[in-house]
């Protein structure tokens, strides 16, 4: 069956197989024929003035260049990477596939959270300026803040003034998937207005808060690039065969403030499957599979927002183990799950829960977190 035929069955009549973004893109690989790419959409990365594509390469989970160059060939100009990511190799994926073609592609990667002095910080960026091959680093993200706080640090600003004065790195972002709308306000807030961008978690799920922090955001001229716009990209049988991956990504790029989507693509037939998005408009159906879909990973899917973190007497870092499990049990991706695990430290991990349940009445989402807890024991430990 062709992508369009899945696209063509109606949301309430939908029953049948199991299909989550995993199955369909494996049913786009056996469509015959090729598959049109839409001509490119831009919009402007605030203050930075790049000019760059609504639908955006995120490369963390992309192991073959190919498909990121595909992407390029086809119009893409921004490519989202990490220090981080596929244990340092992601950079080094994203390398070939920029080869021969460095200045007409924006290339974004990150410090690593851990980075927190001059030398760490020089070195990280040291090392991604070898492992991409390049002079120069478009965008470079502090990775992962979680506060207001690293965003004022004296050291990190002059540290990353010396990268721009030696021509290393020419603009300057944050990443945020835990308190992402007190992230964003206090780069707004901030009266040296340092940040040109933010990489946030943005989806259908997101509150009204991180909305209006967004708003304030593009209006200080601050660009927003939207990440884990899929939710988790959880797999369920509650929409029968349709996908609910390109409506989830519609509706962040609905909002005019966001400048662009990095959703990781692994394989041709998710990059297909994504970039078909640009250009099209959310649509009511849209709007329904959203809304099932988001019922249907409800008891899953964790916001991230830590606001169950206070009420823990061991002071567990739930938001991101929970996020470690995401990448596991979701991603279907081990490496990443247990990097970030292994970045938390050994006396917030999962291991120092004592299952007592406190934080579950905080949870907006009433998760059922000490189990949560217990399966990040045994899957990451
Ligand atoms: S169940 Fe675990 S994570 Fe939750 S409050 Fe108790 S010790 Fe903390
Ligand atoms: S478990 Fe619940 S309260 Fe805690 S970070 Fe996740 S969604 Fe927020």
């Amino acid at each position: 069956m062709k992508r369009r035929d899945f696209l063509r069955l109606g949301v309430l009549g939908a029953t049948g197989a199991i299909l989550g973004r995993v199955d369909l893109a494996g049913a786009a690989k056996k469509a015959s024929g090729p598959l049109p790419f839409p001509a490119p959409v831009y919009r402007t990365l605030g203050r930075t003035g790049l000019k760059i594509t609504v639908v955006s390469f995120g490369a963390m989970l992309t192991p073959e260049p190919e498909v990121i160059r595909t992407a390029l060939d086809h119009g893409v100009n921004y490519i989202d990477t990490a220090r981080a990511y596929m244990g340092g190799r992601n950079e080094e994926v994203v390398a070939k596939a920029i080869k021969g073609i460095r200045n007409k592609v924006h290339v974004a990667t990150k410090i690593r959270s851990r980075s927190r002095t001059k030398e760490a910080m020089i070195g990280d960026v040291e090392t991604s300026l070898r492992a991409l091959e390049t002079d120069y680093i478009d965008v470079i993200q502090l990775h992962s803040l979680t506060g207001r706080e690293r965003i004022f640090e004296p050291e990190m600003r002059e540290t990353l003034l010396l990268l721009r004065r030696q021509g290393k790195v020419r603009f300057f972002g944050v990443t945020t998937h835990t308190n992402e709308a007190e992230v964003v306000n206090a780069l707004v807030d901030d009266p040296d207005r340092f940040f040109d961008m933010a990489l946030v978690k943005y989806n259908f799920r997101s509150g009204k808060d991180m909305k209006k922090a967004i708003a304030r955001a593009a209006q200080a001229g601050i660009g927003i690039v939207a990440m884990k716009t899929q939710a988790g990209g959880y797999t369920t049988d509650a929409l029968g065969p349709i996908s609910p991956h390109q409506a989830a990504l519609k509706w962040a790029l609905s909002d005019r403030n966001v400048t662009a989507a990095v959703p990781g693509m692994r394989d041709m037939a998710e990059l297909r499957e994504d970039i078909a998005v640009m250009g099209m408009r959310l649509t009511l159906a849209d709007s329904l599979i959203l809304r099932c879909y988001g019922a249907a990973v409800a008891t899953r899917y964790c916001h991230f927002c830590g606001k169950c973190e206070e009420t823990c007497p061991r002071g567990v870092a739930i938001s991101v183990v929970n996020r470690s499990l995401m990448y596991a049990e979701a991603y279907g991706n081990p490496e990443l799950a247990c990097a970030t695990y292994g970045g938390i430290p050994p006396q917030a991990s999962a291991a120092a829960c004592l299952g007592c349940g406190r934080c579950t009445a905080r949870c907006v989402n009433g998760l059922d977190i000490a189990e949560k807890m217990g399966r990040a024991r045994v899957l990451l430990a």
